[in-house]
């Protein structure tokens, strides 16, 4: 069993209806911005803070809710990191989006996603389920270094592939784009035919560079000492 610990939340859904029903991610990406200072960590962001009452915040939630509505996640923490296989909040989660009529919106690196996908197509029957993932890198050595414990790219784009073809539409974020170390435009082509093979919708960037911002700037500074000296 992974490191991990239970908290009991005081609210699930965010001013902007986005949700994380864990903090922390087992995921490993040198750049994460989630492991900043600002998101006040009381605990290693490798242990994972998993939200009892997640659930039954969520259709709490949900129940009170006049008209339904998008629901974000994966913004702060991977919904499909290897700790889902065990506890399934994710699956619970959309279980609670389908059984309200609320569309959601997944971001993930992750092919474990398609465990889900049955729900994900009931979803997007009835409303609307978007399926965004990230890719950074098509050199998969590369890959391996930036985000160590994530499925490689081109299990990335089969799972985008697969996506496409049961009609989930799917949307890739090209980010972050490192200084000397993705920045090439082999690369940045790389990903865009990646996209186009498998018929994403849309491509969301945020141009060069990452917000370095306290905690997440130390962490990639010691780690691009570590694997780029
Ligand atoms: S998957 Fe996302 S949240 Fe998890 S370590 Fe990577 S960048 Fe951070």
């Amino acid at each position: 069993m992974p490191a991990m610990h239970y908290v009991q939340a005081r609210g699930i859904l965010s001013a902007r209806n986005g949700m994380n029903l864990y903090r922390g991610c087992q995921h490993g990406c040198i750049y994460c911005d989630s492991r900043s200072a600002c998101y006040q960590f009381s605990h290693p962001f490798e242990e994972i803070e998993v939200k009892q009452n997640a659930l039954t915040l969520l259709d709490d939630a949900l129940r009170r809710r006049r008209k339904p509505c998008m629901i974000g996640t994966g913004s702060m923490s991977d919904p499909y990191m290897p700790l889902e296989r065990e506890l399934r909040y994710t699956r619970g989660a959309l279980e609670i989006l389908a059984r309200h009529g609320f569309g959601a919106a997944l971001l993930t690196k992750s092919p474990d996603v398609l465990d889900d996908l049955p729900l994900l197509r009931a979803i997007h029957e009835q409303s609307r389920c978007v399926v965004q993932m990230t890719l950074t890198t098509c050199d998969e050595a590369l890959c391996r270094r930036l985000e160590p414990h994530v499925a490689a790219t081109h299990a990335r784009f089969e799972a985008l592939k697969a996506l496409h073809e049961a009609g989930i539409p799917t949307v890739v974020w090209i980010c972050p784009i490192l200084p000397f170390l993705n920045d090439t435009e082999e690369n940045i082509n790389g990903l865009l035919d990646y996209c186009q093979q498998a018929g994403v919708w849309g491509v969301v960037t945020f141009g060069m560079g990452m917000t370095l911002r306290e905690g997440s700037r130390e962490y990639y500074y010691r780690q691009l000492d570590r694997l780029f000296p």
